[in-house]
């Protein structure tokens, strides 16, 4: 027995395909900034990555790196400029920012228009209330994935292991919205009897950053296995799942690498196209 793998890098080039053709579509390039502060050689390897895959569905890209060491006036002001360029559709800071730089006071910042990773206070507050806008990237990558591979989400029962502003409250939000319909639960670190929590779930979504938290004990037989976690260790990059012993017991699991990681990127692309329309024939631009 094993499960069936749940390929993000495959559903990701769908979704890029998807993007070139709006892209295509729109009769003007998009345009998406990065921001990276400070040295973290994570962080720049992702946000290259996002550069490219920019490139690659005609989304145009600046980028603007800061020292680790900047004050938050000067990222500030950078942002104030990027919100005032007509030219910037979509704004993406990379977190963690370092040392005492504030992420969420730095999100803030950015145009909730702008905001491609819908992080912005006003872009969260708008999804609790079931409106449209701008959605965090991971959370969308998963709901995507899951409805890429038809597993089914309505009145089923989900426990979302992680409970951060980036990932598992919003995903947890996603899930219960009317018309997705899935009851879920929220564990953490204070959780009280993980594995018994987990073991009642259809569809388990590790996103903790602890390696391995996930065995096969926490597992119910069948159920969809969803590893957000990286973490980077000698060996490459693992998740919180321990996929050998996972893969036995699930019905279907996302690897590490190769599974939420594409498909976050590619959902930043997405939400730089929708926010590219959207704002554009807001403002009337004819470019
Ligand atoms: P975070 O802000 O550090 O939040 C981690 C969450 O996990 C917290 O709610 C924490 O509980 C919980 N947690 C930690 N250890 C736990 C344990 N032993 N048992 C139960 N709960 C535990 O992290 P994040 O930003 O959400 O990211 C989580 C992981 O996903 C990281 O590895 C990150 O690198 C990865 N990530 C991947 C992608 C991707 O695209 N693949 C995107 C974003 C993040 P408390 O709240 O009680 O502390």
């Amino acid at each position: 027995m094993g499960a069936a793998i749940l390929d993000g890098r495959l559903v990701a080039s769908a979704v890029k395909d998807e993007v070139a053709r709006s892209v295509a579509d729109l009769g003007f390039q998009p345009g998406l900034a990065t921001v990276l502060v400070g040295e973290d050689p994570a962080s720049h390897s992702y946000v290259r990555g996002k550069r490219r895959d920019a490139a690659e569905v005609g989304i145009r890209s600046s980028h603007h790196e800061l020292p680790g060491d900047v004050h938050a006036d000067e990222l500030d002001r950078l942002l104030d400029g990027l919100n005032d360029d007509d030219d910037i559709d979509g704004i993406l800071v990379q977190l963690p920012l370092p040392g005492d730089l504030d992420d969420e006071a730095t999100v803030e910042r950015i145009d909730p228009a702008k905001d491609v990773d819908g992080l912005h206070p006003f872009n969260l507050g708008r999804m609790v209330l079931g409106q449209a806008g701008s959605r965090p990237s991971t959370p969308s990558g998963i709901m995507r994935i899951l409805d890429h591979y038809g597993i089914p989400i309505a009145g089923a029962r989900v426990v979302v292991v992680g409970r951060s502003f980036l990932v598992g409250r919003p995903l947890a939000l996603m899930l219960s919205e009317k018309g997705v319909d899935a009851t879920v639960t929220i564990a953490h670190s204070r959780t009280r009897d993980l594995s018994e929590v987990t073991r009642e779930a259809d569809i388990l979504v590790a996103a903790t950053g602890s390696p391995g938290l996930i065995t096969a004990g926490h597992v119910k037989p069948g159920a969809t296995v969803i590893d957000v976690g990286v973490t980077r260790t000698e060996d490459g990059l693992v998740g919180d799942v321990d996929f050998a012993a996972v893969i036995e017991v699930a019905g279907a699991i996302t690897p590490v690498p190769g599974g939420v990681g594409p498909m976050t990127r590619a959902m930043l692309l997405v939400n730089t196209v929708e926010a590219a329309r959207a704002r554009r024939s807001e403002v009337g631009d004819d470019h």
